[in-house]
């Protein structure tokens, strides 16, 4: 009997989820629990725009249409293109809206069995002899549950939607302790524009954290309030924002997602030539570090505005690629083998909680990845390997990321990720044309082709 695929979300992630599976032969049912697909891109602020150069942040078989000529679109622009790629590849026809799930349970082997189990799912495979997943999913119209029973489940929940973070405030000395409004930067994405633009017009606003809501909420106010009223900004960490992709005309692919930049940076399981040309190189990580600062420094006129002092502090951080601080702030990470597989949990994946420079390229390969092994080209190693490898993984971004250790992510070892997954599927890796390309090219999806 044909194997039954449970997909839980339809943003970018579970769109890609159901796209591969649809074309291996199975037929997944995705539920969403909103009333559309996009994930985070129904609901941001007016001026979001996507953060990753285009480029990067496409479809392998979907480029972008050709009038949509921005580096960087809009949120518009993004679900646009989204609905697009859901029409052409038919995916509506699996997707169930309003269906919110409210708890999953496995029913087959007693826990004793499953401890015993030297393979994931017992035998390696993605799916268990005797196990199954209960899907609980209830109806938000309706308010009616329902449970089905499936062979495999894939988590594609995001780690930015529905669940506003909230610092635990002592007694007293939370929002109540405040005699005006205070609202979390999700409830303000979900005010339709005109709604936020009332909600901030003329008002004294003080937005807490620097990252990407922070800062463009931080815009959309200090647009519609000008010099009256102005927005200040509170943060505890300061962190650059690099003003463009191209510091000093070098598109930061070069510095950042090549092979070579990937030779300058420690990597898992590197073995002792790369572990040596990556300690020799180092002051090459720090020569291109300086040049990305003092473009930094010279676009954004720091010293004119007296931020030269401030500036200095670059020199003494190990300086991440752009993005990369950005994902890697977060608190949870899980021990998944290639980010996707938690080796004690049997028949289910999570695809897009560790997320990267772009996010769709890295969901995208490895949701082709997973496919592979749903359909049996390749078997996962014993459990005690998986979570060798896992710890590898985690010890050297510990080491890489230092203080931003945390958050499941990928940090700069994109390609070095990426090289793993195409060795499990049978993939040649490299996949450019000629030495110096393969050595120097930013690496991007159109590679996977
Ligand atoms: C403002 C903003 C800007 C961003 N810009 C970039 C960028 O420039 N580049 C980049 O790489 N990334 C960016 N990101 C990160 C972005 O989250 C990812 O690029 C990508 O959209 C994540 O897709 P996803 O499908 O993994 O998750 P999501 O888009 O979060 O989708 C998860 C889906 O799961 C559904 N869901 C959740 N729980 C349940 C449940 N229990 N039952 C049923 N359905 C459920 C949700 O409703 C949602 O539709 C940005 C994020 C934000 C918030």
């Amino acid at each position: 009997m044909a194997k039954q695929v449970a997909i839980v979300g339809a943003g970018i992630s579970g769109l890609l989820a159901c796209k591969y599976t649809l074309s291996k032969g199975f037929d997944p049912v995705v539920f969403e629990s909103r009333d559309s697909i996009g994930g985070v891109w129904t609901k941001t602020i007016q001026s979001t725009k996507l953060q990753t150069p285009k480029s990067l942040y496409q479809f392998s078989d979907f480029p972008w249409p050709p009038q949509v000529t921005e580096d960087f679109p809009t949120q518009n622009q993004v679900l646009d293109y989204l609905q697009a790629y859901a029409h052409h590849f038919n995916l509506f026809k699996n997707i169930r809206f309003n269906s919110k799930v409210v708890s999953l349970s496995y029913e087959g082997p007693s826990d004793a069995e499953m401890e015993a189990w030297a393979f994931w799912s017992e035998t390696g495979e993605p799916f268990a002899p005797k196990g199954k997943w209960n899907v609980t999913v209830e109806n938000t119209s309706s308010r009616t549950t329902e449970t089905y029973q499936v062979d495999f489940v894939i988590l594609c929940l995001g780690r930015y939607s529905d669940v506003p973070k909230f610092p635990n405030f002592p007694a007293n000395k939370g929002p109540e302790a405040f005699p005006g409004k205070v609202i979390h930067s999700m409830e303000y994405s979900n005010m339709d524009h005109a709604t936020a633009h009332k909600f901030i017009q003329g008002k004294q606003v003080t937005v807490v954290g620097f990252q990407k809501s922070g800062m463009d909420i931080s815009m959309e106010i200090s647009t519609a309030n000008g010099i009256e009223h102005p927005c200040t900004l509170l943060y505890r960490t300061e962190h650059w924002n690099i003003p463009d992709y191209i510091p000093w005309g070098v598109p930061l692919g070069y510095l950042y997602q090549s092979r070579f930049s990937e030779l300058l940076i420690h990597k898992p399981a590197e073995g002792l030539l790369l572990s040596l040309l990556a300690t020799i190189f180092s002051p090459l990580r720090w020569g291109i570090s300086k040049f990305v600062e003092s473009h930094i420094k010279r676009k954004l006129r720091l010293a004119q505005h007296g931020l030269r002092k401030e500036a200095s502090n670059l020199r003494k951080r190990k300086v991440l690629p752009f993005a990369v601080k950005d994902c890697v702030t977060g608190k949870t990470r899980l021990p998944l083998y290639r980010e996707c597989i938690h080796p004690r949990i049997p028949q289910l994946a999570l695809v897009g909680l560790s997320v990267s420079v772009a996010d769709l390229f890295t969901s995208e390969i490895r949701c082709r990845w997973l496919v592979e092994l749903l359909s049996g080209t390749f078997k996962l190693p014993s459990l005690k390997e998986m979570e060798s490898n896992v710890s590898q993984w985690n010890d050297s971004m510990k080491q890489s990321l230092g203080e931003y250790y945390e958050r499941s992510c990928l940090g700069a070892l994109q390609i070095w990720y990426i090289d793993q997954l195409c060795k499990d599927m049978g993939w040649n890796p490299r996949r450019k044309k000629g030495l110096l390309r393969e050595l120097f090219e930013p690496y991007g999806p159109l590679d996977y082709v």
